[in-house]
């Protein structure tokens, strides 16, 4: 029956990868569909590699930081937000930031610094150019990849500017490129369910496409493992295809898998995604983005063993050594929170695969042949 399954639904779709040809909304919901996981993964290596890949497999020495948990949004599935009375709640001046940024350069070194933040109310824009335009001074040559969309949208509300007025004045300031956050997943049903409190989509994609006019890059993601549906995990992926087609800016493509611990979701009995599940998304993910290059095996949400699997699922890069992450921890993650770089070699290596260093524009820093 298997055998028969695999014929009908998958056949047609290996032949579409092989000829290089576009998978369509139907193509992605019967990937979604299959119970057949390893034909699913050696599918999506296939289109990994048809579309020019190799061995490789990137990461990056970066820095995570998160300036304030504050934020006014109240999304479910968050197990990070404080509200300002909170005892946990905290906001770093530029200074607290810039001088622990110094100090972990200086202990660890780093090519880029991640931040993200709560949407916090108290704050005014000049708190993020200040604390960019900061860091940028203190540590020139190190990437800033700085504020999800939504951030980017919350510092429209406290400005008055529109997102290509702040986008241009981070940029003076030595904003790099844009992570990934805040799409979870597009569809009107789900956002209403899980982020109600959170901007329309039509916001994410406006500020990732005046990003990429201005020449900043980004990334792009999905939350999954909660109310959605395959048939709205298919359509967002759809839609960033979509918006790559128009504008190419986005580097690279992360599943995150939703996190129930510490939310309202753990309370009515929510579990983690299964491994299954995230190579699945990771595959799939791959067979349907044709013009995203890099697909990211998130160790920090995976572990370190699953992510190993998922580079032979269609994933071509493991993000990097993070240091410091609090977002996935706060939501019961309990991988590490620090890669050193050799053990990023080993593991690359362990899975048959060749490790190779890079910047956040994918230029290579340096490779263990
Ligand atoms: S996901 Fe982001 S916007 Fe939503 S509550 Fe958490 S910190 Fe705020």
């Amino acid at each position: 029956m298997a055998v028969l399954d695999r014929l009908d639904t998958l056949a047609p779709i290996r032949e579409k990868v092989e000829a290089g040809e576009r998978l369509d909304f139907e193509d992605g919901l019967a990937l979604m569909e299959t119970d057949d996981l390893l034909e699913l993964g050696e599918l999506a290596d296939l289109a990994r590699r048809v579309r020019g890949g190799n061995d490789e497999v990137y990461f990056i020495q970066n820095f995570y930081l998160n300036q304030t948990n504050v934020c006014r949004v109240k999304c479910k599935f968050c197990a990070f937000a404080m509200t300002q009375k909170e005892a946990d709640a905290y906001t770093l001046t530029a200074d607290e930031l810039v001088d622990d940024a110094v100090q972990q350069y200086e202990r660890v070194g780093f090519t880029e610094i991640h931040i993200v933040n709560g949407e916090n109310p108290h704050v005014d824009f000049d708190f993020y150019v200040e604390t960019t335009r900061r860091l940028h001074e203190a540590l020139p040559d190190v990437h800033l990849k700085l504020y999800t969309a939504s951030e980017i949208h919350h510092m429209t509300k406290l400005s008055g500017l529109t997102h290509e007025q702040v986008l241009r004045e981070l940029q003076a300031a030595g904003l790099g490129s844009l992570p990934g956050g805040g799409a979870e997943i597009f569809a009107d049903r789900v956002r209403q369910l899980i982020a109600p409190g959170k901007e329309h989509p039509d916001y994410w994609f406006h500020t990732h496409d005046t990003a990429h006019r201005l020449g900043i890059p980004t990334h792009c993601t999905m939350l999954y493992g909660h109310v959605e549906t395959y048939e709205e995990r298919v359509d967002h992926l759809l839609r960033l295809r979509e918006q790559q087609d128009k504008t190419g800016g986005f580097l690279a493509f992360i599943p995150l898998a939703f996190h129930p611990e510490n939310t309202v979701f753990e309370r009515r009995g929510w579990r983690f995604t299964t491994g299954a599940d995230d190579l699945k998304v990771i595959a799939v993910s791959r067979l349907l983005l044709d013009n995203i290059p890099n697909i990211k095996a998130y160790w920090i949400m995976m572990g370190m063993p699953l992510a190993a699997v998922a580079l032979h699922f269609g994933a071509n890069d493991v993000q990097g050594t993070v240091v410091r992450e609090q977002i996935f921890h706060a939501a019961g993650a309990t991988t590490e929170t620090e890669q050193k770089v050799e053990e990023l070699v080993r593991f690359v290596r362990a899975a048959g695969r060749l490790p190779v260093q890079r910047d956040t524009l994918y230029n290579e820093v340096r490779r263990w042949d």
